[in-house]
């Protein structure tokens, strides 16, 4: 099949999150199973393209929106046959990947439509458009009202995927114009419109032929009140097609095997090696090596959604007893990352905060810390659980989305399980999940087991990508 996705994030170019990872690896998963992807995403000025090989696809084109007017020019690169990058300075020259800027909806709607446009030039038929979250959402209802013309589109189909519901794209209906609707403003969702706004995220919902997200329990919470982002009635009109595909895991990349960014690789049958990772961590990040001490591990973007509230109710008193060492890397929101420095402040020989954004240090988290916390409030699939899994790095995480999909409870009476999951997200659950991993941690052989158990877990893309082009069948037939 041939595959159009857009999106705003991907590795090894442009990330700040899971969604960079997951367009980094789907694709090519999707071509070895024999799709043709074509990837769009904006040429940032954050991407190093120096160092790229870059083949100019369509020399200059113009987008139009409303009033607006874009000259862009869409490079692929030559190392990576999935990746086509628009460039466009007066849109993506702005130092980072999003902005508060009042042309936000603008920098991606042009890139949607560039990559429509570019489809049109190439001559390329896609059988699916792939759109990733709100900056992509529109596309369903836009490629009915402004190509619906274009006989190249007539066989396809649109999938949504929604890998954070919280994300939504809001405007306010000033920017009404701007979205170049071409006489078919009445498609939009006409109380919100009254009511002085638009949702993009919303318009996906209910314009894609296929909504997905990426876990199956992600995939039902979001059709509940409490977890719909005032979005759940219009998912849940959607139930039939609403459906959840966990993110993979590129274990090319993420494997202490073959991980060149540690000191000391390892497996599952050389777990020794991993304890020498563990000193090698402590000392990069100035703390002493204490034997028998479990050391946490913390790799996040410090937002409310990560859960990080609840450290401050339960640490102390464990960092008191000398019972855990602590290793974050993250940035984020002054008030989480305040949490963070408190803890190092008041535990500076246990707790070492690393604010900063280094995929290095993250895999060195991965492969050094006994064990991953992730007390999130809601997680739509997680990736550095998933990594942990593999590392024998054991998951401490509150039990919901994608979290509560792959990390399984450990049993002491049957040696199965793979962490510990709490099921209510409070100061007592997340206590009572270190506690018992703490505990779990003084017996070697269980500990060995638990570690044992998780990496031998299989989430590898070729495995998930086979449920996407399952997904795409149906929605093509
Ligand atoms: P989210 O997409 O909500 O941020 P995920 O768990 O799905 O959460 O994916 C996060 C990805 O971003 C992982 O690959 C993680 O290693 C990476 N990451 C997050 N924060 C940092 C950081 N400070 N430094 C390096 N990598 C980070």
């Amino acid at each position: 099949m041939k595959i159009l996705a857009v999106t705003s994030e991907m590795v090894p170019y442009a990330k700040t999150g899971g969604l960079a990872d997951v367009m980094g690896a789907l694709p090519q998963a999707l071509g070895r199973q024999g799709h043709d992807v074509r990837v769009f995403l904006p040429l940032y000025d954050t991407i190093e393209a120096q160092h790229l090989r870059l083949e100019v696809m369509i020399e200059s084109m113009e987008v139009q929106l409303g009033a607006h007017r874009y000259g862009v020019r869409v490079v692929r690169d030559l190392d990576n046959p999935a990746a086509y990058l628009v460039y466009c300075p007066a849109l993506y020259h702005r130092g980072r990947l999003y902005t508060r800027d009042g042309d936000e909806h603008r920098r991606f709607l042009v890139l949607g439509l560039a990559a429509l446009h570019a489809a049109q030039r190439m001559g390329f038929a896609p059988d699916v458009v792939h759109c990733h979250d709100w900056q992509a959402s529109l596309l369903p209802l836009l490629l009915r009202v402004r190509f619906g013309w274009d006989r190249l589109f007539a066989g396809s189909r649109t999938l949504l995927t929604i890998h954070n519901l919280n994300y939504q794209g809001r405007l306010p209906a000033s920017a009404l114009p701007d979205l170049h609707l071409s006489g078919s403003e009445h498609l939009l969702h006409q109380e919100q419109l009254r009511g002085g706004m638009i949702n993009l995220l919303l318009h996906g919902i209910l314009y894609a032929d296929g909504v997905s997200t990426v876990s199956p329990t992600y995939a039902r919470e979001i059709q509940t009140p409490e977890r719909g982002a005032e979005l759940d009635a219009f998912l849940r009109a959607r139930t039939s097609t609403v459906v959840g595909v966990l993110n993979g895991v590129d274990y090319g990349v993420w494997s202490p095997e073959v991980d060149p960014h540690l000191a000391h690789r390892y497996s599952a049958d050389t777990l020794d090696g991993k304890e020498a990772n563990k000193e090698a961590l402590l000392r990069e990040a100035g703390l002493p090596y204490v034997p028998g001490v479990p050391l946490i591990g913390v790799v996040s973007r410090l937002v409310g959604q990560k859960g990080f509230e609840l450290l401050p109710e339960v640490l102390p008193r464990m960092l008191a007893r000398g019972e855990v060492q602590l290793v974050a890397l993250g940035s984020g929101e002054a008030r989480i990352e305040g949490i963070f420095e408190r803890l190092q402040q008041r535990f500076p020989r246990q707790v070492a905060f690393l604010r900063a954004f280094s995929n290095p240090v993250a895999h060195r988290i991965e492969a050094g810390a006994d064990l991953f916390l992730m007390p999130s409030r809601y997680e739509p699939c997680g990736l550095n659980q998933l990594y942990s899994l593999r590392y024998g790095t054991v998951p401490v995480v509150h039990q919901t989305g994608g979290l509560a999909d792959t990390v399984q409870l450990w049993s002491p009476r049957d040696g199965s399980g793979t962490g510990f999951p709490f099921a209510h997200y409070t100061a007592e659950g997340l206590r009572w999940a270190l506690g018992a991993a703490v505990e779990a941690y003084r017996d070697r052989g269980v500990w060995r087991q638990l570690q044992r158990n998780g990496m031998a877990q299989d989430y590898s893309w070729d495995r998930q990508a086979g449920l996407y082009s399952a997904l795409f069948e149906r929605l093509t037939r």
